[in-house]
This record gives C-alpha cells, structure tokens and sequence, in this order.
C-alpha cells in the first residue's frame, strides 16, 4: 500500500493495478480505457499479476464457457487473496453487468463495474478499501469515453484498436450484449479522429474501428445537425488522416452494410479489402427466429455487391450450430450457404442459452448438445477445407504484410498480416516489428501462410 495524495481523493491507495481481459476486441479495447482512468487518478499498470494490489477481470457473458472461464480465474484470485488480504478484485465489463449481486456474494469480489461505469472505478476502489462492496452497474445512454484516452495495452506498438461507437439496438434474440452493453451509442467524430492522429503520432501503422455494428454508425454534429457523419464517410476521414495508415473495421452487420461503405473501401487503398459479415445461419426460417433482420438472399446478394464492387475482397463469418428448432434442412442450407460463399474465415460455435435474451425467455433449447455438437463438427471440417482452399490460392501470390512481431512458433520468424487479415509467417532477415514488406506466399495451412520477402 501507498499513500497517495491526489487532487479528488486523500486516502490510503493501493497503488497498482493489474486488468487480465477476457472476450471480444470491444473488451480490450475497453481494458485500454479502465487503465487510462486508473492511470489518471494516479494507480500504476502492475507488472505481473502476483504483485498488483487491484485485480481486475474484465468479463465477456456473451457464451457460457466464457463465464465458465471467469469463475475459474476468480478462484486464482482467491488464492492470491489468501496470500494477500489487502488485495482488492474487481469484475469489470458483461458479466459484471449480467451478475452484479452474484458476484459480490462471492467472498473473492470486491467490486463491480459495468462497461459504463469505469469513470467510477477509483470511487469503488475507495468503498472496496474502506471495506464496502463497491458496485455500480448503471447503463448510459450518452457514455462513449469520448474524452479518455485509451493507455495502450498492446504488445506491438504498431496495430491499435479504437472504439467508434458502444451498444447495440438490435436485439437478436440469442445474444446478451444489448443487455450488458445498453444501447447503441455512436462516438463524435472528431474525438475518434484526434485519437487516430495520436496513434500516427506514437508510431502505430494499423487501426481497426471497433463497434458492435459499426455500420450504424451516425454522429450528428451539434453545431449542425443537418449534418450526419455516417460509418462510409468516417471510413474516409480516418482513411485520409494517412495513406499510410492501414484501416479495418469489426463487426459489421448484413442489413446495415450498404454500398456507400463497400465504395469507399474501393476508393482508399489503405482500407484493407477484408470484410467480417457474420451470417449466423445459411436458413432464412432461422434468421427470422433469430431476429437477425436479413434472409439467406438478401446476404447473399450482399455477398454479390461485395464481390463486385471490390473484387477479391476476403470476407469472413461468424455461424452458430443448434440455435433454438433447428433442423436438419436448416443446418443444411449454413452448409450450403457456406459453400456458396466460399468465406476465407469464420467462427463457428454452438449455441448456448444465455438468460433474459428472447430466446431464453421465449424458445426451447431443443437441440440436443450431441446433434449441436456433430453440425458443430460438420460446419467446421467444411470451413477448414474452405480456408484451405482460399489459402492456396494466395500461394505464388506476392502481397504487402505488415509485420506485427515474432511468430508464436517459430520465434526466429516474423509474423504479420496481409490486407486480406492473413497471418504470414516469413523469416525475418533484417526485418522489424512495424515494417510493411512485400512477401511471396511460397506454402500455406487453412490457419496460415508461409512465405519469403521479395
Ligand atoms: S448485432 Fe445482434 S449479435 Fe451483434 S451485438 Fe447486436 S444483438 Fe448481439
């Protein structure tokens, strides 16, 4: 413990902090602006987990293994508790918001805070040292943390994240988020563009626009509100900010990816030809359950204008196996609908209830976990023959990768990524981390690529 004399507070800190981040990139980014916050109210970002005298986890509910994972990890926190009382845990983010009570009336948690509340967490931090339960879990309508600046917590240097907007108005009905995350809420423009600059400035090569739906992004200038600021127009702002700077984007959403957005990433050459378009299901009967708001068609048609208006455009998926009445015939057409497409990429799960979504409250969990399991099976043996197959194809190609680091395998190696959000797998020579180099793919896995610099 430190005594900290700081301008809000006057009270015995503990003076570091250490976030271990479980999810999506909307969560990693958000673990960027808690320790921004803590940062400000004068906590220091701990080394290594063992010494940091604030734990916090930041949580994903969004399938229950995830949660699963978060409860085994609390209990690591109880043991270091155990070592040391004085340590302070914390659960940030979906689950926080999801479970609240729960949490806290697990002995090892000592607060919780929901995605819009880390402006709160020195507060909590406060009650939690003073021997309060600290919780706030509170949504907002207006929260962006439009003025916080994100402390980088990626390893590279050269690849950052920047949230754009938060929340979500959709409500399929499998999915959490519009409960844990409240509703959608786009940043102003101009905070994400100085945020972009600042990132140019500190040297990052590469920033991928972060929302639930970014292509519902709108933000009306308050000087002007005849003037909207849709997702293909700040698209190009940030494009613009640099030709030089890569830009990619996630997630996007059939209904909403219209072709203002497909014609800009045509026009700027540093928007990465790369599209994340989760699907779901290949069934329109089950779109409709799902409340997805697009049929089998309509995706494919926008597969079609995708394909057209940027050839060789990668794009990738995201499917579920065994949502609520599936049927053969249903699993059937994603099979078909996979083929169709021909993705680079997707990610594939099987369904799990998560309570108070429309389909908890409102659908039986009928498929039974072993016919889950095997279309679970099938869906991913298709779509490693599939990624295969798109890999092979780059194989003889040369394409420009930027390199983010040292390959997890083969340390000795680079590994980087090709505007189609391949990794490449090249041998470093006189290489670093930052440098976009031209590489020939000589072989390939479905996984990756492998090649030299030419
Ligand atoms: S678009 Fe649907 S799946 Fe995606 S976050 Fe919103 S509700 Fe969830």
């Amino acid at each position: 413990m430190t005594n900290f004399q700081l301008s809000t507070y006057n009270f015995q800190l503990p003076a570091t902090f250490f976030i271990e981040t479980y999810g999506c990139q909307m969560n990693a980014s958000d673990s960027e602006v808690v320790a921004a916050i803590m940062q400000n109210a004068g906590f220091t970002i701990a080394g290594d987990i063992r010494e940091a005298d604030i734990l916090f986890i930041n949580t994903c509910a969004v399938r229950d293994n995830a949660e699963q994972r978060v409860w085994g990890r609390l209990d690591f926190f109880r043991q270091l508790k155990q070592r040391r009382p004085s340590v302070i845990t914390g659960v940030l983010g979906c689950m926080a918001e999801r479970l609240k009570e729960t949490l806290l009336e697990n002995g090892t948690v000592d607060l919780v805070a929901g995605p819009d509340a880390y402006r709160s967490l020195p507060q909590l931090v406060r009650e939690a040292e003073s021997g309060q339960k600290g919780i706030n879990t509170l949504l907002s309508r207006e929260e962006t943390y439009a003025d916080i600046s994100p402390v980088r917590m990626d390893k590279n240097g050269v690849t950052a994240f920047v949230s754009i907007m938060r929340g979500c108005n959709n409500m399929c009905a499998y999915c959490v988020v519009p409960y844990t995350r409240g509703p959608e809420r786009s940043r102003p423009a101009d905070s994400i563009l100085a945020e972009v600059r600042g990132l140019l400035e500190k040297g990052y090569k590469e920033v991928t626009l972060l929302g639930q739906n970014v292509n519902s992004y709108a933000w009306k200038n308050t000087d002007d509100p005849s003037k909207t600021i849709d997702f293909a127009k700040l698209l190009e702002l940030v494009a613009l900010e640099d030709p030089a700077l890569r830009v990619r984007f996630s997630t996007s959403h059939p209904k909403d990816m219209n072709n203002a957005v497909l014609y800009t990433i045509a026009m700027y050459p540093n928007i990465c030809n790369h599209i994340h378009l989760p699907v779901q299901s290949g069934s329109t009967r089950l779109l409709q359950v799902m409340n997805r708001g697009y049929w089998r068609e309509s995706y494919l048609e926008r597969i079609a204008r995708i394909r057209e208006i940027i050839p060789g455009c990668a794009i990738s998926t995201d499917i579920i196996a065994g949502f609520c009445s599936e049927t053969d015939d249903d699993h059937a057409q994603t099979l078909s609908l996979l083929r169709e497409v021909a993705f680079d990429a997707a990610y594939m799960f099987k369904y799990s209830e998560r309570p108070n979504t429309k389909a908890a409250r409102q659908f039986s969990d009928d498929v039974p976990d072993g016919i889950k399991t095997r279309r679970l099976m099938e869906i991913i043996a298709l779509q490693n023959r599939l990624s295969l197959e798109s890999n092979r194809r780059d194989v003889g190609k040369t394409f420009e990768v930027l390199a983010e680091g040292p390959s997890k395998r083969s340390p000795g190696d680079l590994a980087g990524r090709t505007p189609h959000n391949k990794m490449v797998v090249f041998p470093k020579a006189h290489c670093k981390a930052g440098d976009r180099v031209s590489v020939k793919i000589t072989a390939c896995s479905s996984a990756t690529l492998t090649g030299v610099m030419i």
